[in-house]
Order: C-alpha cells, then structure tokens, then sequence
C-alpha cells in the first residue's frame, strides 16, 4: 500500500508517479479536457443561490450514481455525497467542493464563452471545484483505480456568506459520517500552486436600526436609522487596518427606507471582519461594536424632546474559527510534494474556506486549487479559464491517493 500515513510524503509521491494507473489517469483529464469543460459549464448552469442549491445538488447527486459511486444521498442539511468504497473503510477521506455561490435568487446562471473563457458567477468559485469533483470520481472509475482507504464526495451547502459553512458543519458533527473522517480535502477557486492550511477567522454582523419613522417635513426630529447606519459606517471604516497579521473589514450590503419624503423606521447593514489573527480580530470586533453604539447614541442624543428613541439589533451571523494543518503535517508535505513534483512552487496559503470547520475539529485539512485561472471572483463578470486545469486535476489526485493509498 502507497500511504503518506504510512511512508513519508515524498516517497508516497514518486512511486504513485511510477504507476501506471496514475500515468492513465493523468491522460484521461488530457484526452478529456472538452468533456470536463462541458460538464463544468452543466453545473454552473443549474441556479445555486443561497439556500437555493437543491436542484445543483440533486444533478451531483445523479452524476455521483452515473459514475457508480455506492451510498450517494443529498443529507439533511442538502449536502450531496457519494462514496468511492477502497478495500477499507478507513482512511476515510472527504473530497469536497462547494456547491454554493454568493449571488441572490434570480441571478441568471447563464454560462457564456468569451474565446478561452467561460464566463457566469460562480464559474470559478467554485464551479471550478464541483468539476474537479466530478472528473477526479470519473477518472478514478474509468481507470479502474482501486483505494485501500474510502474517498466520500461531498457538494457541500453553505460554504458562502451566511452560509456559515452550515453544510460542513452538518457533514462533520452531525450526519451520518460525522467522526468518521479521517482527512479532508476542498477545491475551491483555481489554481495549482495555492495549499490553503491555514483557516482564516471572520465574524459577521447584522446591525438593524429600528425607530418610529415619520414626515421627512412634519416629522424632522424623529432619530432616522439611515443616517445611523451612515454614522456608523463612517466611524468604523476609519479603523486603521494592519496589514500584518493581514485584516480586514467590508460593509457588504445595506438596506433601508421606503421613500424620499419619509424618514425611515429601519435601517440595516451586513457587515463582514476578519483577520489572520484571533487577537486583531477581537481588537477590530470591538471597535466596530463601539463604532455602532456611538453612532446609535449621536442620532439619539439629537432627537426632538419626547421622541422615542431608535433601537439597535446586533446579531453575529457567522463566525468562522481560526487554525491551521501544521505544515509539517502528512497532508500538507503530500500536497507540497506533489505540486513540486509537477512542476510548480508550492504556496502555503490562509484562507476561509469549508476547511475552516475540519480545522476547527482537529481533522488534518486543506483547500487547493482546481487548476486553470480566473478572475472578478464574486462579481457578475466572473470568468474561469480552463487551459491547464489538467494539471490542477493531477495534483488532486495524487494528493487524494497518497492519503488513501493504492492498492
Ligand atoms: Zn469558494
């Protein structure tokens, strides 16, 4: 058996390079290169907003049976998974790919082709990783690619904004194949270089100003929740932000009022902090409570007498821990290994992805890239590049196959 649980990285890595399965596979994603691309755009086609990544689920989950992955189920929380069953149950390895995007309801899922580029939102992130997923399961099956451990394909929910990685949350403490885990893996985003190790901590608010509304004329006076909301964002965008331990902070979406002429009776913004370090974050959390407080108590202290008083609702939406895979950890020197081996300089990299929560549970886990490139991640204009996603693929599977080894 070809482990790196069990011999060191490096070797694991150049006697899987000697196989001959391997070298099949590796062909396999170059002869079909075009037909991973098709599939790829099929997926990205499907809507898969927030809370709406059912029917995206559901086209995995039939892919997942097609290519005759045993035990395949959308769980509770609306995960999609699939199991490749080795010669053991254990190591168990979870590869995964999120199945979310960050665009609303409604937002068309339109794929386009510019030349070499596929455009539509969520093309990259991770429209990119739920294809990986899809050829590495192929290829393994095709190949006849036999594992000593089990590899469990999962489309996770939830990995975006308010998501709060519900649906990695689920799969590792409270479905079915929860403490069963033995590594984890995540595509997300392009790339062959980046190994994320290192998770990225984030807390995210949502701050509503609720008062008594009225005349924007008769009413002046009443404290209006808009020019709060203002208020505070202008105080606390004032932090200054180090940038080692890097940190950052965005107001991502605020909302409000019904009409000119009418003082507003709500008010409300999303925000979103993180930092590489728990102790900055803790600092930049505090001063943007204090940054709300203070904008809250400047719009009531200038009230017209008798009014009542606007109120604020602070609610942590999301909170996503900080940690790290050691780098000296099997999986991260096999991931080290197999992208030198491939031609590449290795990039250990901090991030906040599914890999987060593993992390968080003590599960030895990283993100990688799914090869090719791209761009305006988050944005409308996302597009994704496929030239050498095949080597993205290679070093996928070498990384999953020195952890559940060879047969
Ligand atoms: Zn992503």
């Amino acid at each position: 058996m070809v482990t790196a649980l069990k011999t060191s990285p490096a070797l694991t890595v150049r006697q899987l390079m000697s196989s001959s399965v391997v070298s099949r596979a590796f062909r396999f994603f170059e002869t079909n290169a075009e037909a991973i691309t098709d599939e790829h755009i099929r997926i990205c086609s499907i809507p898969a907003s927030p809370f709406g990544e059912q029917e995206r689920a559901i086209y995995l989950s039939e892919k997942f049976s097609s290519l005759g992955l045993t035990e395949v189920e959308v769980d509770e929380e609306g995960n999609c998974l699939g199991l490749i069953k080795g010669t053991s149950r254990t190591p168990l390895l979870v590869v995964s790919a999120h199945l979310d995007t960050v665009f609303a309801k409604g937002t068309s899922f339109q794929v386009t082709r510019n030349e070499s580029r596929l455009l539509a939102p969520g093309i990259a992130d991770d429209g990119c990783g739920l294809a990986a997923l899809i050829a590495l399961a192929q290829a393994i099956q095709t190949e006849g690619i036999r594992t000593e451990g089990s590899i469990l394909f999962v489309g996770t929910v939830g990995e975006e904004g308010e998501g709060n990685l519900r649906g990695v949350r689920h799969l590792l403490t409270r479905g079915r194949w929860a403490s069963k885990v033995d590594a984890f893996l995540s595509f997300d985003g392009p790339g062959v270089d980046r190994i994320t190790n290192q998770a990225l901590g984030s807390r995210r608010y949502r701050v509503e100003f609720v008062g008594p509304g009225g005349h924007s004329w008769g009413d002046f006076g009443v404290p209006n929740p808009v020019h709060a909301i203002g208020c505070a964002i202008s105080r606390f965008a004032s932090y200054p932000a180090p940038k080692d331990p890097r940190t950052t902070f965005n107001v991502g979406r605020i909302e409000g009022g019904t009409s000119i002429n009418a003082i507003p009776g709500k008010a409300a913004m999303e925000v979103d902090l993180r930092s590489a370090a728990e102790a900055e974050l803790r600092r930049l959390d505090a001063f943007f409570r204090r940054a709300v407080r203070e904008a809250l108590d400047d719009e009531n202290a200038k009230r017209r007498a008798g009014d009542p008083e606007l109120k604020l609702k602070l609610d942590l939406i999301g909170e996503r821990p900080t940690g790290e895979t050691p780098r000296d950890s099997s999986l991260v020197e096999l991931a080290i290994e197999t992208t030198k081996v491939l031609g590449f300089e290795p990039r250990l990299d901090q991030s906040s992805t599914d890999s987060n929560l593993p992390i968080s549970l003590g599960i030895p886990a990283i993100t990688l890239g799914a090869g090719g490139s791209s761009g305006s991640s988050h944005t409308l204009d996302e597009w994704y590049d496929p030239r050498d996603r095949d080597k993205g693929l290679k070093r996928g599977l070498l990384v999953v196959l020195g952890i559940v080894g060879l047969v």
